[in-house]
């Protein structure tokens, strides 16, 4: 016997391929625009049947955009001699919110992980190696995360751009703002006296 009505199951089925939406989170998801006025489920199933067709990459820097090139690419007051490479569309909106990075971006989709099948050609690795080729970037700014892949990918850039007449930085690590240093793990503790800079 069918519990669960077949339309709620598939939207829950649906809701529960995003990631860090487990089973329950996606019943809990479905339930609740059940309960909500008709127009909701309305605007969220048009809102999702525009996204495709309305959002694609830029083909500068690859981050997900309306206009082609994207609103950074295509604004003159923005430096493109510095391209911040980030894993994803997410890490430059992160980056953007600080309002301190007037460059541009390069946006790979993803970070090196041989166990998972994602190698270099998975990425925008070569798009980017095109670009610093094609265009007078003097500085690479890697913004891949302190995780195994996120450094597996800044140090694979960094090989393959040694060649390149373009200086390459990677993002400071370190102690976080606010916080007493005898409670930061030895790693990140280590990272920060390795990354140490001038005392201004
Ligand atoms: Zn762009």
């Amino acid at each position: 016997m069918q519990v669960i009505p077949p339309a709620l199951e598939a939207l829950i089925e649906q809701f529960s391929k995003l990631p860090g939406v487990g089973k329950k989170t996606a019943a809990r998801m479905a339930l609740n625009i059940l309960r909500k006025p008709p127009n909701l489920a309305q605007n969220l199933g048009n809102a999702l049947l525009q996204l495709h067709g309305s959002i694609q990459l830029c083909s500068n820097c690859f981050t997900f955009s309306e206009t082609e090139p994207c609103a950074i690419c295509s604004n003159p007051r923005r430096t493109r001699e510095t391209v911040c490479v980030v894993e994803q569309s997410g890490d430059l909106l992160a980056i953007e919110k600080t309002g301190v990075f007037p460059g541009h971006y390069h946006v790979l989709h993803g970070a090196l992980s041989p166990v998972d099948g994602v190698g270099p050609d998975e990425i925008k690795i070569r798009e980017l190696v095109t670009r610093i080729r094609r265009k007078d970037i003097t500085e690479v700014i890697i913004a891949t995360s302190s995780t195994v892949p996120g450094e597996a990918t800044a140090s694979y850039i960094t090989d393959v751009l040694e060649t390149e007449k373009v200086k390459i930085t990677r993002l400071a690590c370190g102690i976080p703002m606010g916080m007493d240093i005898k409670y930061a793990d030895k790693y990140t503790l280590a990272k920060a006296i390795e990354g140490r800079c001038d005392a201004l």
